[in-house]
C-alpha cells in the first residue's frame, strides 16, 4: 500500500470555465490556468505520483511545453494513470475550498465522474467542499480556488 498527497491552488477570473473533477460548473468565474485549471484533477495527479514517488505534474507535463496548453486535464490523467504501476486505487478523500457558487449539487457528479475515470467504487470517493468563510484574501473574495486530494494505492 501507498500513501498519496496532491494539492493545488488557481486563481478565477470571470469568463473563464469552471472545471472540477471534469464537471462544468455554472459560475460567472473560472480557473486561469495553461491547461482547462482543473483544480481537483490536478491535485489528483500530484497524489498519484506523490503515492508512486515520481515526482510533480509540472515535471510530467511543464506548462513551457506548448503541446499541453489549454489540455483537457482528464487527458493528462490518463497519461499519469498509463505511467504509474498499481492495482487499484483504495480510496480517494478530497477537500475543495471555493467561495461560491455552492458545490453542493454537483458533488456526486463529480464523484459519478471520478469513479468511471478511475474505474473505483463511488463509495470509495469522498468529496468534501467548503467556502473560505469571506476570509484568506482571494480564497474569500471568490478570486481563487483550493483543492487536496489523499489517496491509498494498492501496488
Ligand atoms: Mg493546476
Amino acid at each position: 500500500m501507498r500513501i498519496g498527497s496532491g494539492i493545488d491552488i488557481h486563481r478565477l477570473e470571470f469568463g473563464r470555465p469552471l472545471i472540477i473533477g471534469g464537471i462544468k460548473i455554472e459560475s460567472s468565474k473560472g480557473e486561469v490556468a495553461h491547461s482547462d485549471g482543473d483544480v481537483l484533477i490536478h491535485a489528483l495527479i500530484d497524489a498519484l505520483l506523490g503515492a508512486t514517488a515520481q515526482g510533480d505534474i509540472g515535471k510530467l507535463f511543464p506548462p513551457t511545453e506548448d503541446k499541453w496548453k489549454n489540455i483537457n486535464s482528464i487527458k493528462l490523467l490518463q497519461l499519469t494513470l498509463q505511467k504509474i504501476h498499481y492495482k487499484k486505487i483504495i480510496n480517494l478523500d478530497c477537500n475543495i475550498i471555493l467561495q461560491e457558487p455552492k458545490l453542493s449539487p454537483y458533488i456526486d457528479k463529480i464523484r459519478s465522474n471520478l469513479s468511471i475515470l478511475l474505474s473505483m467504487d463511488i463509495s470509495n470517493i469522498s468529496i468534501k467542499a467548503k467556502t473560505a468563510e469571506h476570509i484568506l484574501q482571494e480564497f474569500g473574495s471568490g478570486d481563487a480556488i483550493f483543492a487536496e486530494v489523499t489517496l491509498l494505492l494498492e501496488e
